[in-house]
This record gives structure tokens, sequence and C-alpha cells, in this order.
């Protein structure tokens, strides 16, 4: 972690600032914090492999035992969950190799670690309409400076979405230290990664952002009003005003599958007491999105739509510029490398090749299967085009393909 990320950050118990505690343990290389113990008016908290734990949770107060012993690495392994020894060496060994992908690791973490889904994250039908919103009002808000934050953004698959839209690079906060790890080194390199839970205050100074997020988590938290407090109290700075977005959450009046404690359209709007917060449906958003924009952050949902509507997104600002239609942009150049979606299979026709749209189970047809909205069933591409597309360069008349996710700009090194 970068030094100066310590102005950021604030103890969850007592809101001390926190610094590095010098007489203990501790590597530090230039402006980085690479393993130490940080310290508030109140407790002592460990920096491992440059991620703060900012909270007290079995896992921290062990490896903090850890860190002050001088055993950085055994550390490491205990927020990695990584309990018995060979599996943990095994993990080391892929860890540290150059040419590890995002797959190996998540693989030498056991069966566990993740659903097998996150190859094809980054099309699914929940993602493109928040990484449209996210955009849209990361742009907006971002414009004149400031910072982003991401809160229980897991592997920092959507905290990808907010790299380059800021000088400064985005927060990934999650209570899972492998995660954080994974997106700070893959999916959203560069960026912040932090350690804390969702269920406490949140470890940030007031105004410390000017854009505060959280995507698909939030009904999964117990402390609702305390986390909305918070978010709201995150963007609170000087200057201009900021916005906070809560992207795919649950509605309780509607049936669904997972669980979590959703709440409904009049218990959301209940949580926000300082600010009036857009509601609206995602099926609308979703529609925004397959017919290629703009996104209508204008629209005023009805009641009866946000109520009959699986999945909600909520917006609260203060700055009229967030609530219009915004054009869907994409970055001009790819952030990663440009594949053709892991859901096609390829087979060879002559001096071309024919994908067809191939989903990995029954289960994901179910639950993602509206992406069909956007993906062809099947496509042909020349040599010519997929040597182009290898390259990082997108034929003109495939300009179509990246939009509606037929290519994705995929991380480097992502399987
Ligand atoms: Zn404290």
């Amino acid at each position: 972690m970068h030094i100066e990320t310590l102005d950021l950050l604030r103890c969850p118990y007592c809101g001390g600032r926190l610094t590095l505690v010098t007489s203990l343990f501790n590597q530090v290389s230039g402006d980085e914090i690479e393993d130490g113990i940080l310290g508030c008016h109140c407790c002592i908290f460990p920096v491992v492999s440059g991620i703060p734990i900012l909270h007290l949770l079995a896992a921290s107060t062990a490896a903090r035992d850890q860190v002050q012993a001088g055993r950085p690495d055994l550390a490491r392994r205990i927020m990695f969950g990584l309990e018995d020894e060979t599996q943990a060496e095994r993990f080391d060994a892929v860890a540290g190799s150059e040419t590890a992908t995002y797959r190996d690791l998540v693989e030498a973490l056991g069966p566990h670690f993740e659903g097998g889904y996150f190859l094809y994250r980054f099309s699914d039908p929940t993602f493109v309409v928040a990484d449209a919103v996210v955009r849209a009002i990361a742009r907006t808000v971002l414009a004149g400076g400031g910072r982003a934050v991401d809160i229980c953004g897991g592997s920092g698959h959507l905290t990808r979405a907010l790299l380059g839209l800021s000088p400064q690079p985005p927060v990934l906060a999650d209570l899972y230290f492998a995660k954080v790890w994974l997106g700070r080194r893959f999916t959203a390199p560069g960026c912040e990664a932090i350690c804390c839970d969702g269920n406490a205050p949140m470890p940030f100074a007031r105004g410390a952002f000017r854009f505060a997020m959280c995507v698909d988590a939030f009904m999964y938290i117990w402390t609702k009003r305390q986390f909305v407090a918070d978010l709201t109290r995150l963007v609170d700075g000087p200057g201009e005003a900021g916005a906070v977005m809560i992207g795919h959450t649950h509605n309780e009046l509607v049936w669904c599958p997972s669980h979590g404690q959703p709440l409904s359209p009049a218990g959301y709007r209940d949580l926000f007491e300082t600010i009036e917060p857009h509601i609206f449906g995602e099926a609308g958003l979703f529609t925004d999105v397959v017919n290629g924009g703009p996104l209508d952050l204008s629209r005023r949902d009805a009641e009866e739509v946000v109520n009959d509507d699986a999945a909600l997104t909520i917006v609260a600002s203060r700055r009229a510029e967030v609530f219009r239609p915004h054009p869907l942009d994409l970055p001009a150049q790819p952030l990663g490398e440009l594949r053709v979606n892991p859901l096609y299979a390829a087979e060879a026709e002559g001096e071309r090749v024919r994908f067809r749209l191939k989903f990995p189970s029954e289960d994901y047809e179910q639950e993602y299967g509206a992406c069909r909205q956007y993906l062809p069933d099947t496509f042909v591409l020349d040599r010519a085009a997929l040597a182009a597309i290898a390259d990082g360069q997108v034929p003109p008349d495939l300009a179509d393909f990246v939009r509606r996710r037929v290519l994705v700009d995929l991380p480097r090194k992502y399987y």
C-alpha cells in the first residue's frame, strides 16, 4: 500500500488515524508498505502483502501475531485460509510465478474459493448493466478530480471499470483477502486493496472519496442503515458533490433463489436519511444497454415498475448531471487483452472459424441466459480478423462486437 493511502484510512472502531508502528516488524520499500502493523487510538491492525486488514476477525488477529513475530509469509497463508501445509506450499509456488494466471491462482486456492463462472463475468447481464452505470456516474462525478471506492468489490471486476477515470487509482475493499489480492494483481491492476468488514463501520475518512459504490453485495449486509450512512459520509467532502451507488441489490417483493436479506424498494428508500435516492428497476437499464444506449438515468421509474423488478440499482447524488441520459462508452483502447468471449466454442471452417454460443451449464443459462439478447448464437471470423483481434485491434466492421461483449476486454493473464 502507498504510504499516502493512510490519509484515506481511519480505524473502523475509534475513527482515529492509522500510522505505521515503526517499533514493530515492518517491510517498507520506497513509499510502499509491504508488511507491518498500523496503530490508532484503540488497537493495532496488520498490513500483509501490502493490504491493510482493518477488522478484528480471528484471521486478522492471528495474522497480526505472525507479522509481529517477523513471519509475514505465515501471516499471508493465514489470510488466504491455507491451513494445509502442502496446499500452502503449492499456492506459494503458483503465486510466485510470473506466468501464473488468475485462473491458476483461483484453482490453487481450492474448489471452495470461487464459483466457476468468473471466466464469463465480463459479459453476464448483471455485469453489463452495472458496468454501464458505474462508468456513467464515475465519468460525471470524477471529471473534476477525486477518487472512487468499490466496497464489497470482491476480486475487482467492477473496480476495473473505474481504472483511468480518476487521477488516483480506485480503492477496492472487501472482507476476503484473497479476492482483493487477486483484484490488485489481475483484475484492476494498480488499485489500492483493503480488507474490511461490511457489517462494521467503514475504515475511511469522511469525504475521502467522490464516488462510493457497492454492487451485487448489499443484500448480504445485515447492518444496512449503518452501511448507507457510511457510504454517504465517504463522499461528503469539500468541493463538488459526489455520488453513491448500490448496484444489483435484490428486491424483497420478488422471489429470488439467492440468500441474503433484501428489502423492498420502500425499505431501501428509508435507509437514506439525508438525501433522496433514485431507485431504478434493472430491467429498464438493461434494455438501454442492449439497445446501445443512451443509459437514461433521468428516468423516474414508477413505483409498480421498481416493485416488480427482481433487482434494483440505487443512486444518490446532489449532482444533477448524474441524472441525465449517458452515452455508453467503453475505453478507446483495450485495458487488457481483447479475446473472443469464452462463452463461444470455436470450430474451423476452411479458412475461417465458426463460433457457437455454448453455456457452461444449465444453471448458468438459467441465471444469465438474458445475454442472448446481445450475444449472437453463432458468427464467423476469418484468420485476418482473428489475427487483428489477437493484436489488440478491432477491425472496423467488428466495432459493435466489443459493445455487445462478443469480444471482451479481459485482464492480462486472466486464463
Ligand atoms: Zn482504533
